[in-house]
């Protein structure tokens, strides 16, 4: 029996996923991946004994991974295992103050009213609200289309829509959590949820304090082996599954008869050839996708010439000591975050003195480091790229994060570094081909961001889909592998 076909062009996790969903509805499914590996941002590298995860770091809802082998009828613990994390993150400020993120409410409520003078009753409130307001959300803004009409009929949306006045679209985060807390660390501390999706804290809504109540309310993981067995795990159940992989191979242009997908042309060492597809899922970043493969086409403009989110400059350091004090996730806060908002989102440059995260994932997996060292994936926040002079920004921040960090562990790090690596927002683009080196597409500093993502479909051309964080619902793993439930689901 004819099997429709289906030609996905990029193996980053939403391209993973849509193709493990096509695969299962009985598509014949094949995978187009410019890199030698998959993964895309949520890839790994290797540096002397050390191994990094790349990209993300922190992972939240691993059941919408979990979802992926169930729906196929395999059991997801034969593929990939991870463990729930007791301390989300540690948090060092300028002022001297340590505070752990406990997942255990009653335990983080003890750290908070030990270390800071907030009232804890506060932070439970707080995060009531940020879950109540993620269940009023959820299912508008990241289950479903927002670009068809008939989802605006569903009861659970108009729910929310007759609860917008309680949603906080009105004023920024910062304002929000300034409201309702008197110590200025605990609003430091919520502030910081708006990187996670590579915002502005003084700028995105107060919405995104739904943001906490992923990490609260459904808990922080590691998986066993690292960020990157999620892609390793995903590429084997597609393999599985008989999604055919084709690495090396770069997408040059979607073709089209009439207004219909026909195919993709590729290069591949060094040939043009080109493969007939019935559908066509594009799982490359939206801009370049219509820059770079959709030539002559019409792109709708205003969505695609939306503000990017923040990028990053990540030091990959093989550390050759061991740091009790440090835990997997830990955030080593600036003094002023509204001085380093700016520099980043209003001057398009770096603080002086940048908050610094640092991941640890040998804390958890050994052997991502030799024994008595730790493999640091050191990172500060940055804006996208337009054009600043990096070379001479990530110098300077090299030095900054050297001379903060030795400050506050008391230890001279530079002499420790045995190994680097650095990634940045020009390589982030070169390795992924995301516009402006942007880690989570546009960003969602505009309180209408959602209504301007792409959507996961083309209205202009038949049987072009889209999935991945620069189209709805957005970046990060759990909202990537929404999109993929979402474009699919039209199929
Ligand atoms: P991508 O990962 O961007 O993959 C796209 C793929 O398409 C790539 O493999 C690329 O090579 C391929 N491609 C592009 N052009 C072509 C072409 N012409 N032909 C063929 N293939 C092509 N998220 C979290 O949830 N938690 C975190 O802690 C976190 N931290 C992050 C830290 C960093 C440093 C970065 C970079 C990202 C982080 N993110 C985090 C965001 C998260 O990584 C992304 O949202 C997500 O991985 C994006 O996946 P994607 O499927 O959209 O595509």
């Amino acid at each position: 029996m004819y099997k429709k076909t289906c030609g996905v062009i990029g193996a980053g996790i939403a391209g993973l996923a849509a193709a493990i969903r096509l695969a299962n509805k009985g598509y014949e499914v094949t995978i187009m991946e410019a890199n030698a590996y998959p993964g895309g941002k949520l890839s790994q590298i290797e540096l002397q004994d050390f191994r990094f995860d790349a990209g993300p770091s922190l992972f939240t809802m691993p059941h919408l991974v979990d979802e992926l082998f169930q729906i196929t009828q395999k059991d997801p613990r034969k593929y990939f295992n991870y463990k729930s994390l007791d301390v989300l993150c540690k948090y060092f400020y300028e002022d001297g103050t340590v505070l752990r993120a406990y997942k255990n409410l009653e335990k983080f409520e003890t750290e908070v009213a030990q270390n800071t003078y907030e009232a804890p009753q506060k932070v439970r409130e707080y995060l009531r609200n940020s879950r109540v307001k993620y269940d009023l959300t959820a299912n508008i803004f990241l289950h479903r289309s927002l670009h068809r009409w008939q989802n605006y009929l569903k009861w659970d949306v108009l729910k929310g829509v007759l609860n917008f006045y309680r949603l906080d679209t009105m004023r920024s985060l910062d304002a929000l959590n300034r409201k309702r807390f008197e110590d200025p660390r605990m609003v430091q501390f919520f502030n910081r949820y708006a990187t996670y999706n590579g915002s502005d804290p003084y700028q995105t809504p107060g919405i995104m304090n739904i943001i906490p109540h992923l990490e609260f309310g459904y808990g922080a993981f590691f998986p066993q082996g690292g960020m990157y067995a999620i892609t390793q795990s995903l590429e084997k159940l597609a393999l599985d599954m008989g999604v055919r992989f084709l690495y090396n191979t770069k997408a040059v242009q979607i073709q089209t008869q009439g207004r219909e997908v026909k195919g993709i042309e590729f290069e591949k060492e060094g040939k043009t050839q080109s493969m007939n597809f019935d559908i066509v899922l594009s799982n490359m970043d939206v801009v370049s996708t219509y820059r770079h493969l959709l030539k002559g086409h019409r792109g709708p403009k205003k969505v695609l010439n939306q503000t990017k989110s923040s990028s990053a400059i990540i030091f990959y350091w093989g550390v050759k000591a061991v740091f009790p004090e440090l835990e997997l996730h830990n955030i080593f806060f600036s003094q002023s975050y509204a001085q380093e908002f700016a520099s980043i989102f209003k001057k398009g440059s770096l603080h002086e003195d940048p908050t610094v995260y640092i991941n640890i994932s040998s804390k958890e997996n050994p052997s991502d480091a030799p024994p008595g060292a730790e493999n640091w994936f050191t990172m500060i926040n940055a804006p996208h790229n337009s054009g600043q002079d990096w070379d001479t920004l990530i110098a300077q921040s090299r030095e900054r994060i050297i001379h903060k960090l030795s400050r506050i562990l008391k230890k001279d790090i530079r002499p420790l570094i045995v190994c680097e690596e650095i990634l940045d927002p020009r390589r982030i683009f070169l390795k992924t081909a995301s516009d402006k080196g942007a880690l989570y597409g546009s960003s969602s500093n505009n309180r209408f961001a959602a209504f301007f993502r792409h959507p996961n479909f083309s209205s202009r051309i038949k049987n072009l889909y889209f999935c991945g964080g620069s189209v709805h619902p957005g970046g990060g793993i759990p909202l990537c592998l929404h999109s993929a439930k979402i474009a699919t689901d039209f199929l």
